[in-house]
């Protein structure tokens, strides 16, 4: 069977003509070509009041732009600007836009407004301190600095990132037990006193670097129930604990606390009560080697499906083993948690064609579910964005965004076993091996893929030249919208 054959070219959608007619309000300009209908018909059935919504708002944040220089703040519901998106592509594209299709992100930040709130009201007692790498987005660091989080730095590029945005050094923990010295150094310029350590060695540089430091002793917590074990690479088992805490003394440091990670992505909040009862005995230790510890942090891991359980899992540990917490400053460092499902991916299908082994005659291939029938190629891949596939264990799924042109999609159409792929020449470049997607799926088709916000856009590379997706920022479609705003204002005006 030929690949025509098996991909029947219908109605095929193409960039290149005039669109202009998408405007609901240039009927004239309609052609009477087939495919144009089809593109700007359904956009427009389904779009109408969106597009015009976007002009509105459009001329609503130039008047209003909080910070010079990063891109417009839009409202309304990230869907609305998913939508958006992919018109103004289309619009681009009857330009002559070269990357006209690019993939775009859009960004919802009363999400991670919400989930501020959320943390202060099932852990009120633990202080957040954002882990940038996560994702180091100038809005997300603006929005959290305005809400009073402190920072998890592990570099120097990301200590002066946050500390150039007002944030004072004591709120920033270097929170990497394996630092190079001239980051300890520049740490001590700046005013960055709370550093983390796991070895004897990093106690020596400290100690010839920054002898005013105030230590923080990462400890090893079991972290086997975890998407991403740091286990590995960092925290000191607790039996080494009592002679690094000797050394840290004899060094004359000072060691204010103890902190762990119970690894990324971590799945069983039973993890968090085990590293508290550690992060216990540590204190015990401590007190063992002449120190009074004040500070404990339980680290980052948390998943935003099941936080309430691991707060409240969290919150029973602190309270049986540190009953009597007057002098106890208890801080934390979330990433995922504040960001995953704040960003979506918008991604154009650029190609479309049949797997290899539908060449070779087998003619059941369309009817089975199990093995792909056609292969899609998105302008995003494993070396951009889905870089969180290799490097973070994640597999994103796909949704259809637009059908054959229109944001329609009818539950009628029937679906078929699909590969999807990145744009560039590497096999490895695969997004989705098998999903089921809507057999009438086509060039120029839009794909849309939710929770894109954490260790995504932060890791892509530019690998064979193709750029890394821009962001669309909204502060959502509802209540919140305005509250943000006023936040972000007000920060902005501090600064
Ligand atoms: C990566 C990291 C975090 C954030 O982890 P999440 O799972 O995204 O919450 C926090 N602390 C340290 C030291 C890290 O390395």
């Amino acid at each position: 069977m030929s690949q025509l054959e098996v991909l029947s070219a219908r109605s095929p959608v193409d960039f290149d003509f005039e669109i202009l007619s998408c405007s609901p309000s240039s009927p004239s300009a309609f052609s009477h070509s087939y495919q144009e209908k089809i593109i700007t018909k359904s956009f427009i059935s389904s779009s109408a009041i969106i597009h015009s919504t976007l002009k509105d708002t459009d001329t609503h944040e130039i008047d209003e732009e909080i910070f010079p220089g990063l891109p417009p703040l839009h409202h309304g519901h990230p869907n609305v600007h998913l939508r958006n998106g992919v018109i103004k592509a289309l619009e681009l594209s009857a330009q002559g836009e070269p990357d006209a299709e690019k993939a775009f992100f859009v960004g919802d930040l009363s999400y991670i407004y919400q989930q501020h709130m959320r943390w202060r009201k099932n852990l009120p007692e633990v202080q957040p301190f954002y882990a940038i790498k996560c994702h180091p987005d100038p809005y997300v660091l603006r929005l959290l600095a305005a809400l009073g989080a402190g920072f998890d730095c592990a570099s120097n590029g990301e200590i002066s990132q946050v500390l150039a945005l007002g944030v004072d050094p004591s709120r920033v923990i270097f929170a990497n037990p394996c630092k190079a010295s001239s980051f300890i150094r520049q740490s001590a310029k700046a005013g960055v006193e709370m550093m983390t350590f796991d070895n004897t060695d990093e106690l020596y540089k400290v100690a010839r670097i920054y002898p005013g430091a105030k230590l923080v002793i990462r400890i090893l917590t079991d972290d086997s129930k975890s998407l991403c074990r740091l286990g590995l690479k960092f925290g000191a088992p607790l039996v080494t604990v009592p002679a690094l805490l000797c050394k840290a003394r004899e060094l004359n440091l000072d060691v204010i606390g103890v902190s762990f990670h119970v690894g990324s992505g971590c799945y069983d909040a039973t993890a968090f009560s085990d590293a508290v009862m550690r992060a216990r005995a540590t204190f015990d230790m401590g007190k063992d080697a002449g120190y009074d510890f004040q500070l404990l942090d339980v680290g980052g891991g948390f998943e935003d499906d099941t936080f309430e359980t691991t707060a409240s899992v969290l919150r029973n540990a602190i309270e049986q083993y540190f009953p009597e917490r007057e002098n106890l400053r208890i801080i934390a460092e979330p990433g995922r948690y504040y960001v995953a499902k704040a960003f979506s991916l918008a991604a154009n299908i650029i190609a479309r064609r049949a797997p290899p082994q539908a060449d070779s005659g087998s003619q059941d291939v369309d009817m089975d579910p199990e093995q792909p029938s056609v292969m899609y190629y998105i302008n995003d891949g494993v070396y951009g964005a889905f870089n969180c596939i290799l490097f973070d264990h994640q597999s994103p799924q796909p949704y259809v965004l637009s059908l054959n042109g229109s944001f329609h999609v009818p539950s009628s159409v029937p679906l078929r076993a699909s590969s999807v792929w990145g744009p560039t020449c590497d096999s490895m470049d695969c997004v989705c091996p098998i999903t089921q997607l809507p057999s009438t799926l086509e060039v120029g088709d839009w794909l849309g893929f939710d929770n894109m916000g954490a260790y995504t856009a932060c890791a892509a590379s530019q690998f064979n030249g193709f750029e890394v997706s821009n962001a669309i920022y909204t502060t959502g479609g509802g209540h919140l919208s305005a509250e943000v705003r006023k936040v972000l204002k007000a920060f902005a005006a501090a600064a």
